[in-house]
């Protein structure tokens, strides 16, 4: 027999499938990983496929080393998710292989904990044994009557306490067996017994309009604290009770210790959590219980789509609409996709749940190829806190040049008062934006990167938020020599800073990426503030998302307009949404929440729908919006982006393949809207030039002219340029 194996190396030239001849004592079947001869080293690799002949002359095939995992590490389904994510994304095969399986697997890095345990082999008879004993062989007696109390007992402490010449010999006599087990690193999230809920009438409908055993997509639209969760939580069960398993994806940012509380609650041991802030050993261990299908309900972020879970009954997509659920970086992936096709090749529901759905989805919903269920209201009958906008510019003109309005500084008062908690939300981390010289205008920007770096107090250094490299901070223009250095626009520290003088004895805490970084991090702030009366939390998008804390009654957005201007079509739907979550923290209880907006343009159409939570209204100009103006979902957009140390080098990359388009341009010209090249708006990361050329046309032509995109750039690719085709990408910068 022979098999088809795909090597694990990123290498273009290597990137095809090699046979090899599977030897008799070997057990491989599809999907094995297996050691292989390649050129003169030994090197990981996949069977794919297992067949009887081969078209290679027999003298050139090697035969296949060993097994490397005692099961099958890439189920059937996944071989057939490669074929497509390769062809629909234009991947390499081992870069999408590697998708599938934690990355500690290879080379392994991370192995099961195995440990051994001793007991009495009952098959003897004990005072048999201990009257041929020496009689001053003490210690092995009392071995021995050690393990008659205890029993089974792990052999590290036996070896310890008796000497492991002792328990050696024993093993080899025979009066003690040895056993093997594993030990599962899991992660520790206790459930806590949950009171069972009373569905409400809303919720009842669309847990009854979703038909399990069918393939369908849903779009779950519930407004914040409508009891979507209690919804997938159902759904997952009946599934269960199918036999069946689940997947249910949230941000990586959501995944909260509550969520988690609630599923291991629920589903106990059922569930795998599988996301970034596990350790390799945890992460390696929950991804074998679903792949043992021991754990049938897998918890994770975006790459939890691939788990390896077999006879999936449903699919769930939570806050649908975030962009993190499209890899930005090789392989780029759309998790939607893969979830689709899975739940289409499983033949069971993908359900897409938000608060604010992707203009898209909702596009989507209205043309009837997804089915629409809605929750209109919260699940405790509560109202939608009050958001109140407050114009920044009129607070200037009355002498107000504050980092906070009159109007939010009095609310605040009132909840330190009252000993109530505040969640005051900045979408911009670090102190000031950027340091200017206000005398000739130069601004400290990366040397990698054609970016200004952001100012951090507290480590006193400029920052790259691009490439993370620091610098020292400015006190003298290098240019002019001036000490007028300005500050840009404010970060969350700043924010921090300010309220401390405001509020000396409150506790006051600060979410962000730079206090996020070491593990647990996120959640032992959570805890703190959760604890903390009165409290202000004062945070990033990470704060926007999740977190059910029932004392907030007041939310601040202290610069909504910083995530409105972002030159991309996608501003306002995101502008939307993170008002609409931010305001979702606020009166989630029993207590009446609040929320006020600050903004420099109180007219703006996002701000009057978001601020009544007027979706259906915000959609309708949104689409409006997008279909005079061509784009998606009226047309696909694709950016081809090269990228290379050297200028010339880029720029030749990227005419040749803008000369090529321009065929398939000229004889679709009715179908495009767009087609042209330049330089990208950031124009070097990381030191390397970046070219791109962008393209949108209609939905109609995109199968056909995808392949020709991914042939034109696969015949420029070179060692030094990178060139990457993304459709529809989150980030044009
Ligand atoms: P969403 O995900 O839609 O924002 P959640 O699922 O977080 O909403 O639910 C919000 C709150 O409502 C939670 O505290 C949850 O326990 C509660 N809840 C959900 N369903 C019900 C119900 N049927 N009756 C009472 N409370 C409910
Ligand atoms: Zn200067
Ligand atoms: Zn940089």
């Amino acid at each position: 027999m022979y098999a088809e194996v795909i090597v694990d190396l990123l290498n273009s030239e290597t990137d095809k499938v090699f046979d090899y001849i599977i030897p008799d004592n070997l057990n491989i079947k599809e999907g094995t990983r297996v050691l292989v001869p390649f050129g003169n080293r030994k090197i990981e690799g996949y069977v794919i496929k297992i067949k009887n002949q081969t078209e290679l002359s027999l003298n050139k095939l090697k035969p296949i080393i060993k097994v490397l995992d005692d099961f099958v590490a890439i189920i059937p389904e996944m071989l057939t998710l490669k074929d497509y994510m390769v062809e629909k994304y234009n991947l390499r095969l081992a870069d999408t292989l590697r998708l599938f399986i934690p990355s500690e697997m290879r080379g392994s890095k991370v192995r099961p904990i195995i440990k051994t345990y001793c007991e009495l082999n009952l098959g003897n008879n004990l005072e048999n044994i201990i009257n041929k004993l020496p009689k001053n062989a003490k210690r092995q007696i009392e071995l021995l009557s050690f393990l008659t109390k205890s029993g089974k007992t792990e052999i590290s402490i036996l070896n310890n306490k008796f000497g492991s010449n002792n328990v050696k010999k024993f093993i080899s006599l025979k009066y003690i067996l040895e056993t093997k087990e594993e030990v599962e690193r899991s992660p520790d999230y206790v459930g806590e017994k949950q009171t069972i809920l009373k569905h409400t009438k809303e919720q009842e409908r669309a847990i009854d309009n979703i038909i399990l055993n069918k393939y369908e997509k849903y779009l779950l639209h519930g407004v914040t604290g409508s009891g979507k969760t209690e919804v997938y939580m159902t759904i997952i069960e009946n599934v269960l009770k199918l036999n069946k398993s689940a997947i249910m994806l949230v941000p990586e940012i959501s995944l909260t210790p509550q969520i988690m509380h609630n599923f291991k609650s629920r589903f106990g041991e059922n569930v795998a959590l599988l996301h970034s802030g596990l350790s390799a050993g945890e992460r390696f261990d929950e991804w074998r219980r679903v792949r043992s299908g021991k754990a049938r309900v897998v918890v994770g972020a975006r790459s939890a789509i691939f788990a390896p879970i077999e006879n999936v009954g449903v699919i769930i997509i939570d806050e649908e609409h975030d962009s993190s659920y499209s890899s930005e970086s090789n392989p780029r992936y759309k998790t939607q996709e893969i979830a689709d096709f899975r739940a289409k090749y499983n033949n069971c529901p993908l359900i897409l749940g938000s608060a604010t759905p992707s203009i898209n989805s909702y596009y989507q919903a209205e043309k009837g190829n997804y089915k629409l269920l809605e929750l209109p209201t919260r699940a405790n009958g509560k109202e939608m806190p009050k958001i109140q906008i407050v114009d920044m510019l009129s607070e200037i003109r009355n002498g107000n040049m504050g980092i906070f309005s009159n109007v939010l500084k009095n609310e605040l008062y009132d909840c330190i008062n009252e000993k109530k908690q505040a969640m005051l939300f900045l979408n911009r981390r670090g102190y000031a934006s950027f340091m200017m010289c206000r005398n000739c205008g130069y601004v400290a920007k990366c040397s990698d990167c054609d970016v200004s770096l952001v100012y951090h107090k507290y480590e006193d250094r400029l920052k790259c938020h691009y490439c993370g490299k620091r610098f020292k901070a400015l006190t003298k223009c290098p240019q002019c020599g001036s000490s007028e250095i300005k500050q840009g626009a404010i970060g969350t520290q700043k924010v921090v800073d300010e309220l401390r003088s405001m509020f000396p004895s409150v506790n006051i805490l600060r979410m962000d990426n730079d206090t996020t970084k070491n593990k647990n991090a996120h959640q032992k702030i959570l805890e703190e503030f959760s604890s903390s009366h009165p409290g202000i939390l004062v945070g990033t998008q990470m704060i926007a998302k999740g977190h059910d804390f029932p004392d907030v009654t007041l939310v601040g957005i202290i610069d909504a307009d910083q995530s409105l201007y972002q030159s991309d079509y996608r501003s306002p739907e995101r502008a939307f949404a993170l008002i609409t979550q931010v305001s979702g923290r606020a009166g989630r209880k029993d207590l009446e929440g609040k929320v006020i907006l600050q903004t420099y343009n109180p007219k703006h159409y996002v701000y009057k729908f978001a601020s009544n939570y007027n979706y259906k209204a915000f959609y309708e100009k949104e689409i409006n919006l997008r279909e005079t103006t061509k784009f998606p979902p009226f047309t696909t957009i694709v950016r081809i982006l090269v990228s290379s140390e050297n200028e010339d080098l880029t720029k030749n990359v990227i005419r040749k393949i803008y000369n090529e388009l321009a065929d398939i341009y000229n004889s679709n010209k009715e179908s495009f809207y767009y087609f042209n090249a330049m330089k990208s708006p950031v124009g070097r990361i990381k030191n390397k030039i970046r070219y791109q050329i962008l393209m949108r046309f209609t939905k109609s032509i995109e199968g056909d002219i995808m392949k020709k995109i991914y042939a034109i750039t696969d015949s420029e690719k070179c060692a030094k340029v990178s060139i990457f085709v993304e459709i529809d990408p989150q980030n044009l910068s």
